[in-house]
């Protein structure tokens, strides 16, 4: 049992249950004992690995994408690079290397980094100090400037509230206590969640999850793309059109029971890509598209190649494994999806067969 299933369960005995968001959000986010508070969350010696910790490739291929990007929409003078959820700093960091040598770009980026976990702010700072990053508090205090903005594996750990449809009306899941255990359980609700407009289709029984947090951040981002041009590519697993339920835990590379340990586990469900096409009016849309056919498309083959032609044995064969992991469909490649948010009169960005 750890220290945060007791904070969990006397919160519980004293409010009553809480809604999965608001279990999820005091498990990932405690500013203590939260899973992104502890040292080592993510990375080969974390619980779990994302695609810019497996190979340098992934991060050059963005920041290559959007530094195209920003070219097709006329190089601007000053704009905001955003990452969402920045993690250990890899994805950032690859990026703006890869970009070093693009004309202007690096000159004219003011980074932003979006980071809720205090330790990982920390991590941040020591790998992109030089690049004088500021980390908003609020989406809302971007400077009026284009913007440019990466979220990769953000979007699935952002709070999700999971609902069962009983006759024409619905359940929510709920955590509360059995026996002084934590446990899962759907207790039946009003609609006025808003569920019945989107998916009032469903029929006994059927598992639906929405993501309130995820859907206002693209929104925002969103209008303030739509008002100063940008784009905002996102990067997970999901799909377009999801049927649940896909919450799950994460600990130690394997699937975990969600209740056992809060704190030691990520928890995480699958990403509602058209949700956010939909929250994300009036841009345009590409994708969703496999991960493994965007970074081909952006050539991640060919560099693989150059990076290949350095090495010998064990690196050889480690970066040929890194290659399979973020590209192969029964690996990362089709599991994850890619999504662009652009402005409608902007040409379509990089790295989507049109
Ligand atoms: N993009 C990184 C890390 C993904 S892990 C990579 O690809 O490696 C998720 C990241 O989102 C972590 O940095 C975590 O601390 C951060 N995060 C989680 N919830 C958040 C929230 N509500 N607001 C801001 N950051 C959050």
């Amino acid at each position: 049992m750890t220290a945060l299933a007791d904070i969990i369960r006397s919160h519980i005995r004293q409010t009553g249950p809480l809604t999965l968001a608001q279990y999820m959000e005091m498990c990932l986010l405690h500013p203590e004992h939260g899973y992104y508070n502890q040292p080592t969350p993510i990375g080969a010696r974390g619980g779990f690995i994302t695609a810019p910790e497996i190979s340098q490739m992934f991060g050059e291929m963005v920041g290559l994408a959007l530094a195209a990007c920003w070219q097709d929409q006329g190089s601007p003078p000053a704009f905001a690079l955003l990452d969402l959820g920045p993690g250990r700093g890899t994805l950032m960091s690859d990026c703006l290397r890869a970009t070093g040598r693009v004309e202007g770009f690096r000159s004219a980026a003011r980074l932003h980094l979006f980071e809720a976990s205090r330790s990982l702010r920390n991590v941040q700072m020591a790998r992109l100090g030089a690049f004088d990053p500021v980390w908003p508090r609020s989406l809302m205090e971007l400077p009026a400037m284009p913007l440019f903005a990466i979220a990769n594996e953000f979007i699935d750990v952002l709070p999700v509230r999971q609902f069962r449809r009983i006759g024409r009306g619905w359940a929510e899941c709920m955590v509360g206590l059995k026996k002084g255990a934590l446990t899962m359980g759907f207790v039946s609700c009003d609609a006025s969640v808003g569920i019945n407009d989107r998916f009032g289709h469903c029929v006994e029984g059927d598992i639906v999850e929405i993501r309130p947090a995820a859907e206002q951040i693209t929104s925002t981002l969103a209008g303030h793309i739509a008002r100063h041009g940008g784009l905002l590519l996102i990067i997970d697993y999901g799909e377009e059109k999801l049927t649940g339920p896909t919450f799950q835990a994460v600990t130690d590379h394997q699937s975990a029971d969600p209740m056992a340990a809060p704190g030691n586990a990520d928890l995480t469900s699958h990403v509602d890509f058209g949700g956010l096409i939909g929250a994300a009016a009036p841009l345009a849309h590409a994708g969703p598209c496999p991960q493994g056919a965007y970074l081909e498309c952006l050539g991640i083959t060919e560099r693989a190649r150059s990076l290949a032609a350095e090495l010998r044995e064990r690196e050889l064969a480690e970066h040929t494994a890194a290659f399979r992991r973020l590209v192969h469909p029964e690996e990362m490649g089709n599991l994850f999806k890619v999504l662009a948010l652009y402005p409608p009169d902007a040409p379509v960005p990089p790295g989507f067969v049109t």
